[in-house]
Formats: C-alpha cells, structure tokens, sequence
C-alpha cells in the first residue's frame, strides 16, 4: 500500500465557484486565474472544472502550453507579460494575449515580427507599486503602444492591494478612471476579492474579472467572511491515515524539541503527513484537524513526515482512521464533515492561498 496521504480536487466545486464569480460579476467575462499551477490543483484537473471560463490567466508560457495542449482555443492572458524579447515569438506561435507593464515590454514589441498584431492589456500602477505604469506615464505608452503594428486591441487594467480589506478600492479606482477616461479599451479591475466586494459597481466590474482564489474555494476576505458567506466550496481536500497511536503519561513530551508537554494521560495519534508534504511546519498547537470527522488539535511541533494530535475528542480512533488536513471529511453521526483550509491557514497566520500552493510534488493528487 502506497503511503495513505493524498489530494483530491473536486472539479464540480470548482465549476460552482466559477458561476460564483459570474453571479458577482454579471455581464464581465471572467478570467479564471489558473497561475501556480491552478493554486496548487494542477492545471488539467483545474481545466476540467473551469472550462466555462470566458479565458485562463497565468504567468508562465510553459503553462500556457499546457493548456493549449488541452485544447483550449481561448484567451489566455500572461500576467506579468513576457520576460524577455524572445517569449513574444511564443505569444505569436501560441496565440497568448500579453500584460504590457513597462517600457521595455513596449520595446521589445517595436521590434517583434509577426503576422498577427497581439492583444494586450497595458496596466496602470494606482497604488500598489508593484508593476504597472504610474498613472502620468500610463497616457503616453498607451498612444506608444496604440501606435505600433504589432499591437490589436490595447485593453486597461490594474491591480487592488486592498479590496479585502477596509481601506477599499476608492483611490485606486478613482485614479484609474480618472487617468484612462477618454482613453478607449476594455477594461480589467477586479481580483476574487474585488468581484465579491466591490463588483456591484458596473465601472468597477469592467470588461472583465479577474478571480483565483475564491475558485479554489477559499475566502479572500477571511476572517471577515468565510468561503460559506461567499457561497464557496472547498475545491481540496488534503487527507491522510493514523499511523501509530500512543498513550501519553502526565509530564511527558511530544516530537522535536518537546514543544508539547502532557497535563493529563492521554491518547495521542500519528497522522502521516508533514511538513515535506507541504503542511506548514509553523503550525502551533491547536491547529485543528478531523480524526474520523472530529476535530482534534495538533500537539507538537510538525515534522519532516508526520504530525501528532490530541485523540481526547476522537476516543475511537485506531490505526487506519481517516485523518483530514484540511477539505472534506468523512460523514459523522451521518452529517457531512469539513474543516476549512482559511482556518487552518489563520492557525499557522498564513492565509488558504500558501497552503494549497506549497502542497509539495511527493502527494498524490487525484481528481473527483
Ligand atoms: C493572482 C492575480 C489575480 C487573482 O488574485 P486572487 O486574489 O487569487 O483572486 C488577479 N489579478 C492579477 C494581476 C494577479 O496576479
């Protein structure tokens, strides 16, 4: 038997989450943000649920590929545009729409050869200062790029770095439609958590969205809301067995540097699954995980292979339980379980996004 732990994507909650971001964004086109791999899915398996994708977004042409490979005719839009002269023959051969965000991107399409002119989304740097045009410069490398043969349609975007949070997207979206009012274009403003708060507002809607996370099932704005507020469904399940129970004795301690000491006898159970598996090793005691449906804390500190919990809530548990990191769990008293991966992700002050993308190459993961 293979090592117990494994992922398992469920590629009808990521077709639900997708009509999610439709129903928050009514009349835009969607983009389904499928970078890093799909957040850790996989791209084919994530290809599966989102088909009904107005077009994929994503950083590398090597996952471009991919989804050409898949047979995806669509748009697909590279979010950092291309990193040197050279990837602009991939956009051409694999018909890949391209961000432009800085002069030398402009540069390198003066001096590309193609057949057919590309589209591109030039982006404006409002505030996050990151990538992007600063909002003086933007008007002049838009009439560049405009400009140029190589160039179809120019369509306007940026990037909010606080539309989860309270101080909103008012600057930034006023900066922008201030700075490219007369300026023609479709336009893309919104991440997950600008369609599910802010996209009520047609402007700020634009021509298209621009969602990842809340695909994955995850909320953008947790702890505020969580994925149920959203109306999200949890899109991995990552879940494993007990390899070993012990029976713990008063004043005895648990894994590398004894971080747990036991107050009481207890039973305690070996999950196989750790921090080569891509489960945070800064998980503190109290993270919660299911042994057979029930919550259970972690105690100890998590090792390369394995972590250690707390069986007190789960006094059936043997060798075999089911043991859930975070996803779906088995049916309990005949109710649906789940432990919610914004959850686990708060325990370990790291958010849903960083755990689904560190989960590491050993794991097997398989669609359902
Ligand atoms: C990653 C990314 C997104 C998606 O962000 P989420 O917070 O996952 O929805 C949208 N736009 C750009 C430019 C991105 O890089």
């Amino acid at each position: 038997m293979p090592r117990p732990l494994e992922a398992l994507i469920h590629v009808d909650a990521l077709h639900h989450n997708l009509q999610r971001a439709r129903d928050c964004a009514p009349d835009a086109r969607v983009w389904a943000v499928v970078k890093a791999n799909a957040y850790g899915h996989g791209i084919e398996r994530a290809f599966e649920g989102l088909r009904a994708a107005d077009g994929f977004a994503l950083l590398d042409i090597a996952e471009a590929q991919r989804l050409r490979k898949l047979d995806w005719r669509g748009p697909i839009l590279l979010l950092e545009g291309v990193f040197e002269a050279r990837d602009l023959e991939w956009c051409s051969r694999l018909g890949l729409w391209h961000v432009v965000h800085c002069d030398e991107q402009i540069d390198w399409l003066a001096q590309h050869k193609t057949e057919w002119p590309h589209r591109v989304f030039l982006k404006m740097n409002t505030g996050m200062n990151r990538l992007g045009f600063t909002p003086p410069a933007f008007r002049s490398a838009w009439a560049r790029l405009s400009a140029l043969p190589q160039v179809d349609e120019v369509s306007l975007m940026t990037h909010f770095s606080d539309a989860d949070g309270p101080r909103g997207i008012s600057q930034q979206a006023a900066l922008f439609f201030t700075t490219c009012a007369d300026l023609s274009g479709e336009r893309s403003l919104c991440n997950s958590a600008g369609t599910l708060r802010h996209a009520q507002d047609a402007k700020v809607r634009g021509d298209w969205v621009r969602p990842g996370i809340m695909l994955y099932g995850s909320s953008p704005d947790y702890p505020e809301h969580d994925a149920a507020h959203w109306g999200l469904q949890a899109t991995m399940t990552l879940k494993s067995q007990l390899i070993a129970i012990q029976h713990l004795k008063a004043g005895d301690t648990v894994g590398y540097g004894s971080r747990f000491v036991a107050d009481r006898d207890m039973r305690l159970g070996v999950v196989a699954c750790g921090y080569a598996d891509g489960y945070p090793r800064h998980a503190p005691d109290g993270t919660p995980l299911m042994v057979d449906g029930a919550r259970v804390p972690l105690i100890g500190r998590v090792s390369m292979d394995m972590v250690t919990v707390d069986l007190s809530a789960a006094p059936q548990a043997r060798v075999g339980s089911e043991a859930t990191l975070w996803g779906h769990g088995p049916q309990l008293d005949g109710h649906a379980t789940e432990l919610s991966i914004d959850e686990v992700a708060r325990h370990c002050g790291t958010v849903g996004y960083e755990l689904m993308c560190a989960l590491s190459q050993r794991v097997p993961v398989s669609a359902v």
